[in-house]
């Protein structure tokens, strides 16, 4: 479970500096199950570092294959997002933890808190599976219910730190592709988590929450700016190897499929390309991600 390789890349990025090119760095992670093979298990999981998770959920069991997120501090432990459902996600998490636990040498594993990228469906449908669970909190999906979880002041403007104990987060809201959406930045690893709002495929936007999209993206490289973003990772991968090409909505497998993570390049670039439509949102295909705007959601 735990890759070695993924060791070496990490000291190998470490010693790059940002703005090196990286076209020629090796994957960070092994290839994700992209639902070409029928033998592929429901979750993979794959460690960027000995406190750090990323769990693809498999396409198979959803076509949204969406990630997860599993960060341990020493006080506290984060999931972030619960899949789209059509499995059961709690077994591999509780197993994790455990294992985490039994090579701390702990009587007992830190608390558990279940928070979301957003509040879409793909990314919760696993929280009943968590309500009773012993020393665990599960975070609401109304934007009232991360600011609080938070302590986000003055949503969305107010960028929140939470320690999981010798691991701050920097908690960002980021309204746009759904209003309780938020980015969360690890100050350990440094790895940007994006969510829905940049991810290598279609940034899906409704065009009455554009101006709120256009602000959260600004909003997110003020934050970067002077900060070592080492790897953005989104919460899905839509798009192919070929610049600019995606799979079709509801796609059954993603052969040869675009990496998860993008650099921190990638994050200017948007800023400047909805900064060039101003009020006017239209489909525009960049090489790793595809801004994608919709009609407003009805009002419910
Ligand atoms: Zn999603």
């Amino acid at each position: 479970m735990t890759s070695p390789r993924a060791f070496a890349v990490l000291a190998a990025v470490f010693t790059l500096s940002a703005s090196t090119a990286l076209a020629a760095d090796p994957p960070l992670f092994a290839p994700w199950i992209d639902g070409t093979s029928a033998a592929e298990p429901q979750m993979q999981i794959q460690a960027y570092d000995s406190d750090t998770y990323v769990i693809r959920q498999s396409i198979r069991t959803n076509f949204e294959g969406p990630f997860l997120y599993l960060l341990f501090g020493k006080n506290q432990v984060l999931l972030l997002d619960t899949g789209a459902g059509g499995l059961q996600i709690r077994p591999t998490i509780d197993r994790l933890i455990e294992d985490w636990r039994v090579v701390h040498g702990l009587h007992k594993a830190p608390p558990l808190i279940v928070a979301h990228s957003h509040g879409h469906g793909d990314h919760h449908m696993g929280d009943a599976e968590f309500a009773g669970r012993p020393d665990t909190v599960v975070v609401g999906l109304a934007p009232a219910d991360v600011a609080a979880a938070f302590k986000i002041g003055d949503w969305p403007h107010d960028i929140a730190k939470y320690d999981l104990g010798g691991r701050v987060l920097d908690i960002i809201p980021t309204p746009g592709h759904q209003p309780a959406h938020i980015m969360v930045f690890d100050e350990n690893t440094r790895l940007l988590l994006s969510g829905d709002t940049l991810y290598p495929g279609r940034l899906y936007v409704p065009t009455d929450q554009w101006a709120a999209y256009r602000d959260s993206i600004d909003r997110v490289v003020r934050f970067t700016q002077g900060r070592l973003v080492s790897h953005i990772l989104g919460a899905h991968i839509e798009m192919s190897q070929a610049p600019g090409k995606d799979f079709i909505d509801d796609a059954a497998s993603h052969p040869h499929e675009h990496a998860l993570e993008l650099p921190d390049a990638d994050l200017t670039e948007l800023q400047a390309a909805v900064h060039a439509m101003g009020d006017r949102p239209r489909r525009d295909a960049h090489a790793d991600f595809i801004l994608f705007p919709i009609p407003p959601k009805p009002k419910p």
